[in-house]
């Protein structure tokens, strides 16, 4: 199955993928994990991106979409966690995967309102010590996804795939709610 999941950050996303991923045995395309782990590996790309990361501003469209491409080619089923997060994104993932055979599936879209994001965001800050947790940078991302993910949201609700899910619930209660979503999904079907 290949699963795309969005969300604003803080909505739970990066949990309930791995989740899904590993309940389901599907590979977890994060990324935001790829790019920090470049950045931990000292390599080009990580000192390329490194300050983009730490501003909680996006990094250019024609580097994730290569990113993605060599990722996507070796992956079966995937949750694809992070990307696309803006419309030039998202027409390169249609066309890569209609190239290489490999619709998506569903959709998933987490919904959570800015604040309950925001709190949850400023929690994982304290416990995690991610730099781009710090709250004006939260702000900045946050802002980012209304201005240009909230289209990429509005793209796949028109194509009738957008499947969304109150992501306010414990880590427990969304796991549920997406299981149900996903009951009446059938894999490979379109
Ligand atoms: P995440 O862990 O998904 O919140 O991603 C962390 C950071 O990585 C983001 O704030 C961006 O700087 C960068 N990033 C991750 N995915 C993308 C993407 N698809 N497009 C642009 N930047 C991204």
């Amino acid at each position: 199955m290949r699963i795309l999941i969005l969300g604003p950050q803080g909505s739970g996303k990066g949990t309930q993928a791995k989740r899904l991923a590993s309940e389901r045995a599907l590979g977890h395309v994060a990324t935001g994990d790829i790019l920090r782990a470049a950045i931990a590996d000292g390599s080009d790309l990580g000192r390329r991106v490194r300050p983009i990361l730490e501003r909680g501003d996006l990094v250019p469209d024609d580097l994730m979409i290569e990113l993605i491409r060599e990722r996507l080619v070796d992956e079966g089923g995937f949750v694809l966690d992070g990307f696309p997060r803006t419309v030039p994104q998202a027409e390169a993932l249609d066309a890569m995967l209609a190239e290489i055979g490999k619709p998506l599936d569903v959709v998933l879209l987490l919904e959570v309102g800015d604040d309950v994001a925001t709190q949850r965001l400023a929690g994982r800050a304290e416990q995690e010590g991610r730099t781009d947790d710090a709250p004006e940078v939260i702000a900045n991302r946050l802002r980012l996804y209304h201005e240009l993910t909230e289209p990429v949201v509005e793209r796949y609700r028109a194509s009738g795939m957008l499947v969304p899910v109150d992501g306010e619930g414990t880590v427990d209660e969304v796991a549920e709610e997406i299981e149900s979503a996903l009951t009446g999904v059938r894999a490979g079907y379109r």
